[in-house]
């Protein structure tokens, strides 16, 4: 039996994570649909093979970093759930509670256990080994696996019930995009006025207005006009219509949650879902017709 540990999926977030692991000492065996980082994998020491199956033929525990529920869902209970080693499934992915409630009822029958462990803290955090991981599902298999996942960062477990963490993850990243949102109208404002915006976010983050945009995004991806964060605008926009369906079905109400998400829905179309997340400050820029850059 390998004692490697299976990887699936390696974009922006799936590449520090699983160069995480492998710093913390597992033999990682790998697989992305896109060949792009696989040198970049296979100089780090792991194996990289030719499909998820294979993945799964050959690791009891599989991660998966994948971008889209519907492709999560197809990846786990189709080539990860067929195969013949693996024990238990961990996703890093934001999926929602609904699909991975479905996922691991599916598994389960296969005697295959899933644990639900998204992430937030972004490419940055990933490389760092910083993010928060918001762990649910079986006990005794999220005990086998918190080493590895302290590893990427710090470990909560939310609870036994699948979906938990999926739903946490929800929550955190409602109120990361409120920031960028906020943030993004508020920083437009000043600079309007004629206010550096350099200064204005430093001024923020020593007041009561202290945020993660401010803070993270503003200085490393607005600011400078490189947007670059690493987050894209689908996936942001994906991340808000699950957190307003899953609302809407525990019966919590959310005014300020539905006008983010309408200010990302206007992105996604006139920017496109590539466009990284920080792309959101474009749009209040173009109504007020400034651009948040620094005078010097
Ligand atoms: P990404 O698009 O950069 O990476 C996803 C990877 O999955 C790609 O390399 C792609 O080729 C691969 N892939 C797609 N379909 C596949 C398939 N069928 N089989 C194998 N590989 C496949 O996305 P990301 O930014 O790394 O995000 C991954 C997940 O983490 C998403 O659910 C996202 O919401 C979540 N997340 C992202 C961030 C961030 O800052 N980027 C932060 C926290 C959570």
């Amino acid at each position: 039996m390998s004692d490697e540990i299976g990887f699936i999926g390696l974009g922006n977030m799936g590449v520090p994570m699983a160069k995480r692991l492998i710093g913390g000492g597992a033999k990682l065996v790998v697989y992305d649909a896109s060949e792009s980082a696989r040198a970049t994998m296979e100089e780090a020491g792991a194996r990289w093979v030719g499909s998820s199956k294979e993945v799964a033929d050959t690791a009891e525990t599989v991660f998966v970093s994948l971008p889209t529920p519907p492709i999560v869902e197809a990846v786990l209970t189709g080539d990860v759930m067929s195969g013949s080693a693996v024990k238990r499934v961990v996703d890093l992915s934001t999926t929602g509670a609904t699909t991975s409630i479905r996922i691991a009822k599916a598994l389960a029958e296969k005697g295959i256990a899933h644990l639900d462990a998204p992430v937030s803290g972004g490419k940055g955090g990933a490389e760092k080994g910083t993010l928060a991981v918001m762990a649910s599902g079986p006990r005794e298999h999220f005990e086998i696996v918190e080493p590895l996942l302290k590893h990427i960062g710090k470990v909560f477990y939310i609870g036994d019930q699948s979906g938990l963490g999926q739903t946490m993850k929800l929550v955190n990243n409602l109120l990361s995009a409120t920031a960028m949102a906020a943030t993004s109208e508020a920083v437009v404002m000043a600079v309007k006025a004629g206010i550096d915006p350099t200064i204005a976010c430093d001024v923020i983050c020593a007041g009561s207005g202290r945020n993660t945009a401010a803070q993270d995004k503003f200085p490393k991806a607005i600011i400078p006009r490189t947007f670059d964060y690493g987050f894209t605008t689908g996936l942001m926009y994906k991340d808000l219509k699950l957190c307003m369906a899953e609302a809407e079905e525990l019966g919590a109400q959310m005014l300020v949650a539905n006008g983010v998400k309408q200010l990302w829905q206007i992105v996604h179309t006139e920017l496109g879902p590539e466009s990284d997340f920080t792309q959101v400050v474009q749009i209040p820029e173009k109504w007020a017709g400034v651009e948040v850059r620094s005078k010097d």
